[in-house]
């Protein structure tokens, strides 16, 4: 099956220069949408994952069901705010500005074994701080998984020596 043909690519946006990847016409496919989830679980199923990680919103979208895919369980990170609970938070920068993630204090538990997933790889910034929030409560990260890789933002050697997944690769 041909995930990269269902990945819509929509020039200029959100902002001019930027080569959009949408999947939401992979996901709006039956066939499609399930076979990328079973793809992704497969590479994880030997890996004894205990929970899947996934940030907002894109990461929602994916994470969820590879996770009941896996019989894990899946914890969500979110802006801040959304969370109602206790919450670890971590700012991180971005090309102009700073921005915000945060995760439920009792979310994960010491040696927990993790999957981090997302639609998405660019620079490896947002995943990266995600990262940091899962080993801040003790969870150990086995794996980041991805949809796509946007190989020449090198965020792959941003994120070594993790170990990295993904489906389809853009230049
Ligand atoms: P990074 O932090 O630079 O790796 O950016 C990755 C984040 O930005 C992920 O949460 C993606 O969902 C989002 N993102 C960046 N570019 C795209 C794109 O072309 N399509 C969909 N999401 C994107």
């Amino acid at each position: 099956m041909n995930i990269k043909e269902k990945i819509r690519i929509i020039e200029d946006f959100p902002k001019e220069g930027i080569s959009f990847k949408d999947i939401t016409t992979l996901t709006d496919d039956k066939d499609v949408f399930k076979y990328t989830i079973k793809e992704i679980a497969e590479d994880l199923r030997d890996k004894n994952i205990d929970i899947i990680v996934g940030p907002e919103a894109r990461g929602f979208i994916i994470g969820a069901p590879v996770a009941y895919e896996l019989g894990a369980g899946f914890v969500p990170v979110r802006k801040p705010g959304k969370l109602p609970y206790d919450t670890l938070k971590i700012e991180y920068q971005l090309e102009y500005g700073t921005d915000a993630l945060e995760i439920h204090k009792d979310a994960i538990k010491k040696g927990q074994r993790v999957a981090v997933i997302d639609d998405l790889l660019a620079t490896g910034g947002t995943i990266q701080s995600v990262a940091k929030l899962v080993e801040q409560l003790g969870g150990e990260i086995v794996s980041f998984n991805f949809i796509i890789e946007l190989t020449e933002l090198k965020g792959k050697e941003k994120l070594s020596p993790y170990r990295v997944h993904s489906l389809v690769k853009y230049d």
